[in-house]
């Protein structure tokens, strides 16, 4: 049974997926770190209870999603002091919907199975947005019998749940999808200030090429904010950061060559370093003006008069 649900971690992309989870009918219990968060969620969605402690959720839950941001935090969250595992009765469910360590992954899932709870990996994909209007894709591991339990709170929150194999196999897909996020990312940051040096004008361009073969989520969604200017985050950089270290550790325990991710690691610790860690991941094109001197969203005339002046002086 999952009728009872808690949700912990209400950062930008819980607090819509525990929207949706209440929108769909289950009875929601929430816990945040920062409480404030929690009595705000409260307040825009009645019915909805605050817990005191995460372990007083679990005590309520038939099942506990958790979306929190790195592995040390859902050890914490399960393992902690008054976490989950202390509240938690045989049956619990825990679905984890952070991104985190495969490995440290099957770890948990071996410890909570002592205590007679099930666990699922079920990160996501698909940003804010794709959290807010419930059409994320779910990549899940763990047992076909949890996975079905699990399933009607999945799909309150996405549109594309795949049950990729055991417990962890959805995380190491999660890092497949942050494979693609990444190279898309770059290409995209690549060919815009591209279009800017040639002069173009860049909504016609991103017009002209979003919709053929170069078309991507990436480049319909973030390419419009980069022309902006805009840098509020659906996907914080330093949380990029965070995905790509998995990336990049499970890419050498496994021995495969990782070109793309490690170019984009020191891409955004550019950006990083410059104080940029809390803005949005398409903001790894600001790294590629440093090394240019070009900016996107500035006139040409206007750069080449800033570069004048500074040969003048
Ligand atoms: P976020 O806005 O930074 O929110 C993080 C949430 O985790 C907050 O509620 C935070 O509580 C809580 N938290 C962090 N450490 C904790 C701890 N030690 N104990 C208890 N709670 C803790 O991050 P987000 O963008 O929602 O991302 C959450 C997860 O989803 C990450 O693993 C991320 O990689 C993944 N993800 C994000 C996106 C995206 O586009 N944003 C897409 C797919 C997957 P406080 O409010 O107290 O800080």
């Amino acid at each position: 049974m999952t009728d009872r649900v808690g949700f912990v971690g209400l950062g930008i992309m819980g607090r819509g997926m525990a929207g949706n989870v209440h929108k769909a009918g289950f009875e929601l219990g929430v816990y945040n770190r920062t409480r404030e968060k929690a009595e705000r969620f409260a307040e825009e969605h009645p019915g909805v209870l605050v817990a005191e402690s995460l372990s007083a959720l679990a005590a309520k839950s038939d099942c506990v999603v958790l979306c929190v941001s790195d592995t040390p935090d859902v050890e914490e969250v399960l393992f902690g002091e008054r976490g989950i595992a202390d509240g938690a009765a045989p049956g619990l469910l825990v679905i984890d919907c952070s991104t985190i360590s495969p490995t440290e992954t099957r770890e948990f899932a071996l410890r909570l199975g002592q205590r007679g709870v099930s666990m699922l990996d079920a990160p996501v994909s698909g940003g804010s947005e794709g959290a807010a209007n419930a059409t994320l894709s779910i990549m899940v591991g763990g047992e076909a019998s949890a996975f079905e339990r699990a399933r009607p709170v999945l799909a309150s929150m996405g549109r594309t749940i795949t049950r990729v194999g055991p417990i962890g196999a959805g995380q190491t897909v999660k890092l497949v999808n942050q494979i693609l996020v990444v190279g898309s990312m770059i290409a995209m940051a690549e060919a815009l200030l591209f279009a800017q040096a040639g002069g173009l004008d860049l909504e016609k361009t991103l017009a002209a090429v979003s919709g053929g073969a170069a078309g991507s989520w990436t480049l319909s969604n973030r390419g419009p904010q980069v022309i902006r200017r805009d840098w509020r985050p659906g996907f914080t950089i330093d949380l990029q950061q965070k995905d790509l270290r998995l990336a990049l550790q499970a890419g050498d325990q496994l021995g495969v060559p990782m070109q793309v991710c490690s170019t984009a690691f020191h891409y955004y610790r550019a950006v990083q370093e410059r104080g940029g860690g809390s803005e949005g991941n398409h903001a790894i094109i600001k790294a590629l003006e440093y090394l240019s001197g070009i900016q996107v969203g500035i006139p040409a005339e206007g750069k080449r008069r800033e570069s004048d002046e500074r040969t003048q002086h």
